[in-house]
């Protein structure tokens, strides 16, 4: 029952369809169960679930499972779930935890691929949890072959304990090719799409992906991938660390965020309540834009980069040197939390050095006599990766 405990905690099974998992199941299969659910939450993301000791061990991955081993995929160990979690699929009410449409995006069995000699499976994967290093093969309906989940937070290092990253391993089911999750856009179970499940749940309550688009919404500038440093110009570099891209408005009574998909984002408090504060001191609105994503401290931060308005001056048509002069300004001797000063550096291997050691996907260089131009995909901003 303890293990479940956090799990019951969070929801309120007068107001969720979720399973309220009564009991810690001991299982007497011999497979271990998986399953993957996409999760359309305040962020999209894929949650990752395996059977162990009458549980799922979950972890959320914002941007899914990856086939192609160059993919380092941020994974964030949350609390268990129940068993009967597996066969959940629908629509979990505005306003509680996890609100939003969960599909059952595939499911099978996975084995520990390192036992030692006599050792059950169980044994071997509880074993590798707890030293941080699991390798493991699923056999899914749509995934297939061996994965990594490496701790990288925690003991010492930087970031949260609950950071792990999952890898795929090199083997005959490894492709560098379209992910997984672009190919397979509906559930395993019922064939469904996400705007399917959420409309089947009636009143469009848990918002499928899209539904809060509208046409003429702002949203932030588009990176475009790079594989490399670019070759010429003046740049900064800052982290990408594999988060929600976001545009914030602030406003002295109330506050916005929309993501690069156009869709709200709400569900996190904390940061809308400093930006709220923010204006308020300012005496007028702000528009600020950066990645909203896991902290250090395992708490989720707005890490901001640029700004777009500051009050009644208008930021974005002005070289970025000049935005980053105005945005400290901003943010100069402000009581924040979970609003983060902006973290950049002309030289990109500082940044790239942090990447690499917090497990973040890659940077963002932004040109420094560029432009800010909202919903635009411009070769001013790079997303670097590889
Ligand atoms: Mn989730």
């Amino acid at each position: 029952m303890d293990r479940l405990s956090e799990y019951q905690r969070k929801r309120d099974f007068d107001r969720t369809r979720e399973p309220a998992g009564s009991s810690v199941r001991k299982g007497r299969r011999r497979s271990l169960r998986f399953v993957i659910q996409k999760h359309a939450a305040s962020h999209l993301h894929f949650d990752l679930r395996l059977e162990l000791d009458g549980v799922m061990k979950s972890w959320a991955v914002p941007r899914g499972p990856s086939l192609d081993p160059a993919n380092r995929r941020l994974a964030m160990h949350v609390e268990d779930h129940p068993i009967e979690y597996n066969t959940f699929e629908g629509t979990i009410p505005k306003g509680e935890y996890g609100g939003g449409t969960v599909m059952l995006w595939d499911r099978g069995t996975y084995v520990p691929d390192e036992p030692r000699p006599g050792e059950a499976e169980a044994d071997a994967v509880r074993r590798g949890l707890k030293a941080g290093k699991l390798s493991f093969s699923l056999h899914g309906e749509r995934l297939l072959g061996s994965f990594a989940l490496i701790r990288t937070g925690g003991r010492g290092g930087a970031g949260s304990p609950r950071q792990w990253l999952l890898i795929k391993h090199r083997d005959e089911h490894a492709t560098s090719g379209p992910d997984a999750t672009d190919v397979f856009i509906t559930s395993v179970e019922t064939g469904r799409t996400m705007d399917e499940i959420a409309r089947a749940a009636g009143g469009g309550e848990g918002g499928g992906a899209g539904s809060e688009a509208g046409d003429e919404m702002m949203v932030p500038m588009r990176a475009t991938p790079a594989r490399g440093l670019p070759e010429s110009g003046a740049w900064t570099f800052e982290p990408w660390r594999g988060g929600v891209r976001v545009l914030a408005w602030a406003a002295t009574d109330g506050t916005a965020m929309v993501d690069e998909a156009g869709r709200g984002v709400g569900g996190y408090p904390e940061i809308a309540g400093e930006l709220a504060d923010l204006a308020r001191r300012l005496g007028g609105p702000v528009v600020l834009e950066g990645e909203i994503a896991a902290d250090d401290d395992g708490g989720e931060a707005f890490f901001v980069a640029d700004i777009l308005l500051a009050g009644e001056e208008v930021l974005a048509p002005r070289p970025w040197v000049e935005r980053r002069a105005a945005l400290e300004e901003v943010l100069k001797r402000r009581r924040l939390n979970r609003v983060r000063r902006p973290e950049n550096d002309a030289d990109p291997a500082r940044i790239l050095e942090r990447a690499a050691a917090a497990g973040w996907p890659g940077m963002l260089a932004r040109r420094q006599d560029g432009p800010y131009q909202p919903s635009e995909q411009t070769d001013a901003l790079l997303r670097i990766t590889g």
